[in-house]
């Protein structure tokens, strides 16, 4: 098969159980979600300058950065056609650790087999993102505890639904849980108090490291 890629590089994984770790990314090119805040827009765009890889290509790739951690994001990467046979030669590495940033609105359930399972890093869109209604809990009845549930928060309503669904979801100590403020739009302050306040256990704070380190809009980190 062929995909599109919008960018390969390495860096450190800014988010979920594995932030801080070395991880080479690959990310496809096109969303079906717009999400207002989003830091990634321009690989969504069709005009996007995307470059075709198969499934080989993409494996030699990671296999010349000599980095075990493998993040799968985009725009969406669960919708690139045939993406499955990537995640099948993929899985035939067992050195390699698959994760894949998915958004909530596709089904993860087809991705899964037992010889070859990637770790999933799942966002749930909440209502300040505009795009709460794609949304897919049915994915919830396949979390193990390798993966991540993130909610990017906006402001206090997006607090209080937040954990309404993980409350509606049973969703603590079932994965991770990870709670990342939307940059510039709501103080990280805020998210630890509510956290107290709500006696929020098994559940991280989570900043954008790469934010951090580089400059808020720097691409390939
Ligand atoms: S799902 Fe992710 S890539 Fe797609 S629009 Fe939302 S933030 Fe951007």
């Amino acid at each position: 098969m062929e995909y599109k890629v919008a960018e390969t590089f390495v860096s450190i994984n800014g988010e979920g159980q594995r932030a801080g770790e070395l991880a080479v990314f690959i990310r496809f090119a096109g969303c079906n979600l717009n999400c207002n805040y989003c830091d990634t827009a321009w690989a969504n765009q069709k005009d996007t300058d995307y470059r075709i890889m198969t499934e080989t290509d993409i494996l030699n790739y990671i296999l010349s950065t000599g980095v075990w951690n493998v993040t799968l994001t985009g725009g969406e990467p669960l919708l690139q056609p045939g993406i499955k046979l990537l995640l099948d030669k993929l899985g035939s590495r067992p050195e390699l650790r698959i994760e894949i940033e998915t958004n909530g609105s596709v089904l993860i359930a087809p991705f899964i087999n037992g010889e070859h399972r990637p770790v999933f890093t799942l966002d749930y869109k909440l209502p300040g993102s505009g795009m709460e209604a794609g949304m897919r809990t049915e994915n919830y009845a396949w979390l193990e505890r390798e993966d991540t549930v993130k909610f990017v928060i906006s402001d206090q309503k997006d607090l209080d639904r937040a954990r309404q669904v993980m409350e509606e979801y049973n969703l603590q100590g079932r994965c991770g849980l990870y709670f990342s403020p939307v940059f510039g739009r709501i103080e990280p302050k805020a998210l630890v108090e509510d956290m107290i306040e709500h006696k929020l256990n098994q559940v991280h704070m989570q900043l954008q490291l790469h934010k951090f380190i580089w400059p808020p809009e720097q691409r390939g980190v």
